[in-house]
């Protein structure tokens, strides 16, 4: 027997056992690279403030690591279901929101339906469909990076069993508005579910856009997806919730992995609301950051999607290896789509600081009428 260890520049080993063909043919999940010492990593949309004291200590104060967790989160829902005027029944937590996301896919979706989704989006979202053995549809987003709700809605047949939006968008940074996802949801067949991914929601500013948590309980076939990945700085810890209809939350739970929601995460969740007001200071610092860089990269020459989200999508399209290698070169760790392009995390001031004489190299190189260059 010989075994190989998997490495990125090896060709794939044929498995000595049969797989699902599907499977075989999905690229395994694999993590941005480490940033070198001095560089700024700016590629997974991590919050670049540290825990607060008063959330780890609630981490240590957590364990009695031998025993299980409370596998439904009561504690958290209740706070979570009084913040949001819903019983605790409606509230749904998962070990971080892709755990949630494939709850509900697998919940929904099997060999032979669709799920129909804009793209490009969240990466996440071809795997998971894959791995409940359903189908993607891909809906191509407009020209500049938003999503295109008509066609979204025009996609969705007697195949498919759930539509996924993302608000805002990741990488594109995009919001949909209250709007036009009313009138999307207008459209969608009411027994088709429909999930409104908002890993992003706080760092939102534009009060036109979606907000989630103004829909539960209008629409028999929403269900909204939260996280305290991003604003509440716990990506490490893996912890999000989902807000919707009881019986769709029950089909969820029983796609469920038991017990992979820790307690550590719990009360870190818990001692996060409590700090709420300090951890949404620091939300808007970010996005106060975010509008400036936007500001600067607009101020360049770079045309740049209205970014909601705690990043900013740079359409580099073509030049995205050359542009992502002056990046890797100036210090800077971002996450590189070959071909469509780049998505910068708002990290530390200074990452900013140092990123933006590099910016302006590169969109200077960028010839005139690239889809990432301001016209005129
Ligand atoms: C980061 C992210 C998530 C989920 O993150 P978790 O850490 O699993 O909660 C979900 N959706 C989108 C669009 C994201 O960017």
């Amino acid at each position: 027997m010989t075994f190989t260890p998997a490495s990125a520049d090896e060709p794939a080993v044929v498995p000595a056992v049969k797989l699902r063909p599907e499977i075989l043919a999905s690229p395994p999940y694999r993590q941005g690279r480490p940033a070198a010492a001095d560089a700024f990593k700016l590629s997974s949309n991590e919050n670049p403030f540290p825990p607060l004291d008063g959330v780890i200590d609630a981490v240590v104060a957590s364990g009695a690591f031998n025993r299980y967790p409370d596998a439904s989160a009561l504690a958290l829902r209740e706070v979570l279901a009084a913040r949001t005027g819903v019983s605790p029944e409606n509230i749904h937590v998962g070990s971080g929101s892709v755990a949630l996301l494939s709850q509900f896919i697998a919940a929904a979706a099997g060999p032979g339906d669709t799920v129909v989704y804009p793209w490009r989006s969240f990466e996440a979202y071809p795997g998971l469909v894959t791995v409940a053995g359903a189908t993607s549809v891909q809906v191509p987003n407009r020209a500049d990076g938003s999503h295109d709700l008509h066609a979204l809605a025009a996609a969705v047949d007697d195949t498919t069993r759930v539509v996924i939006v993302c608000s805002p968008n990741n990488p594109t940074s995009t919001t949909v508005s209250a709007a036009a996802f009313e009138e999307f949801l207008a459209r969608v067949p009411s027994d088709v579910l429909v999930l409104l991914d908002e890993a992003y929601a706080e760092f939102v500013t534009d009060a036109d856009a979606v907000q989630g948590l103004r829909l539960t309980g209008r629409y028999p076939n929403l269900v909204v997806l939260r996280t305290f990945s991003k604003a509440y700085g716990l990506a490490g810890l893996r912890v999000g919730w989902a807000i919707g209809p009881v019986e769709i939350l029950d089909a969820a739970r029983a796609a469920a992995i038991p017990l992979s929601v820790t307690q550590p995460a719990q009360a870190a969740a818990l001692a996060s609301l409590e700090r709420e007001d300090e951890l949404l200071r620091r939300v808007a610092e970010l996005a106060d950051r975010r509008d400036r860089l936007h500001a600067e990269l607009t101020a360049q020459g770079w045309f740049i999607p209205a970014a909601q989200g705690n990043f900013v999508w740079l359409a580099t399209g073509d030049a995205t290896d050359a542009a992502n290698d002056a990046l890797l070169a100036g210090g800077i760790v971002a996450r590189a789509f070959p071909n469509s392009g780049i998505r910068v995390s708002i990290g530390e001031e200074e990452s900013v600081e140092k990123l933006l004489p590099i910016t302006q190299r590169i969109v200077d190189l960028l010839p005139v009428g690239h889809p990432a260059r301001r016209l005129g």
